[in-house]
């Protein structure tokens, strides 16, 4: 069998539950992982490509199950320092007036810096509702991503109902079109936006058309306590049991934040196998809460890190989203030993993937997808490097990125994205972002 990439000779973490291999090689035959073992044991004899990765992790790229780039790009420092509702009210003056160019040059951006983060599959929750722009950006720098159309039908969203319905009702068409294309990394998915957002009846006729084309489902559920008290005065229960109520709830689901979940909330996701897309930092820059991790551990719930889109985020940055996770909840649980460093890599990538229903990804052993990156632990910020997973999780930054990989392509070889002008995405990028603006608020 030739080997079309072998990178060599790196400490391999191959995630999933599998042990760390010191001096480590990982093989790549076309899109898949063909063998992960310790460098003396895996044969590279007759390989197109040889990495060198001394002084590096050999780790599968990271799995992002909550973001949304297409809009919030745009919205990136824009509001600091206010509520969550003032903020969504001035997100949505900027977003109707948001045109097809201003956002395929904010996708752009949005994959590079995911490119150059390790971030090779990410769990798109729309709510800029032209869907184009991104596909255009995804043909150009191709990532493994699930695109949910975002949907809505009441308060600050109900400018979108007629779109939201139409676009329900011709699901089918969009799922021909785009469902497993791009050479099978792009999927489709229904985003309907929030409980707050969407009633009993989208809801309903998201579920049905998820079954009709088995296709996945992302939204938000139980964000933060506003929330909780509309669904409260307009339901009588909980966001969870009122979802789970509608018979709506199930594995396909990727519900994300669930800051504000009771014992039965999280025994009800643990039962319908509904997965959490977990964001800390965006939970707690917009005061929202803190998902309660060990509760919804204990009961079994799936758990992927994410960062949730750059406006209440400010970076697609896995590394300090993990940081991030493992100290909030050693300090909320007041238990320094909870979430250890191995386990917030799971829930970055193997565990991540699984959370936005990617299982393909997340893992490097033979026959997963070949999602890799290379990350430099040969830096004065890590050093001495007793132990890579300390490094990865407390020491380790977005640029220490070397190389990534997505379906044995290699997107970012020593830094540079392949097939891109930097520059020209910037300038292009902050152009148009500074004239939406101008239009909008002004
Ligand atoms: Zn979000």
């Amino acid at each position: 069998m030739t080997i079309d990439i072998a990178i060599t000779n790196g400490t391999v973490m191959p995630m999933g539950g599998a042990s760390a291999i010191e001096r480590g090689t990982v093989t790549i035959k076309g899109d898949k992982i063909a063998a992960v073992g310790p460098s003396a044991d895996v044969d590279i004899a007759g390989a197109v490509k040889v990495i060198d990765a001394s002084n590096c992790v050999i780790m599968p790229g990271f799995a992002n199950s909550h973001t949304h780039i297409a809009s919030n790009m745009l919205l990136r420092g824009l509001l600091e320092d206010v509520r969550l509702f003032e903020w969504l009210g001035t997100m949505w003056k900027l977003k109707q007036n948001f045109d097809p160019e201003t956002l395929y040059w904010a996708n752009m951006n949005g994959l590079v810096e995911m490119v150059k983060s390790g971030i090779t599959a990410f769990n798109e929750h729309f709510d800029a509702y032209a869907v184009e722009p991104q596909i255009e950006a995804l043909k150009e720098l191709p990532l493994r991503a699930t695109l949910g159309y975002g949907f809505a039908d009441r308060g600050i969203y109900a400018q979108i109902t007629d779109w939201s319905w139409k676009t329900l009702n011709s699901f089918g068409d969009l799922v021909d079109r785009h469902h497993h294309s791009n050479g099978g990394l792009l999927q489709i998915g229904l985003s309907p936006h929030a409980p707050y957002s969407c009633g009993a009846e989208m809801y309903h006729l998201v579920r049905e058309v998820a079954d009709a084309y088995s296709v996945p489902i992302h939204t938000h559920l139980a964000e933060g306590p506003q929330e909780i008290a509309y669904v409260q005065e307009h339901y009588g229960t909980s966001p969870v049991r009122w979802l789970h109520s509608l018979g709506f709830l199930k594995s396909d689901v990727t519900a994300a934040h669930c800051t504000q979940l009771d014992e039965e909330d999280a025994r009800i996701l643990a039962e319908t196998g509904t997965k959490i897309a977990h964001c800390p930092i965006c939970n707690a820059k917009l005061s929202s809460g803190t998902l309660h991790l060990e509760c919804v551990q204990r009961h079994g719930v799936t758990v992927g890190l994410a960062t949730d889109g750059p406006a209440s985020h400010n970076t697609l940055d896995m590394f300090q989203e993990m940081k991030f996770a493992s100290i909030i909840h050693k300090d909320k649980t007041g238990n320094a030993e909870f979430l250890p460093t191995t386990q917030v890599l799971e829930m970055a990538t193997a565990e991540g993937a699984k959370a936005m229903n990617r299982p393909e990804t997340g893992q490097l052993c033979a026959g997963m997808a070949a999602d890799v990156i290379v990350v430099n632990l040969d830096t004065t910020h890590t050093m001495p490097v007793y132990d890579p997973a300390a490094s990865l999780v407390y020491s380790s930054r977005a640029d220490d990125v070397l190389h990534t990989i997505v379906a044995g392509q290699l997107l970012m070889e020593n830094r540079i994205v392949a097939g891109v002008d930097e520059a020209e995405i910037r300038r292009n990028f902050h152009a148009k972002a500074h004239a939406l603006r101008t239009r909008s608020l002004t």
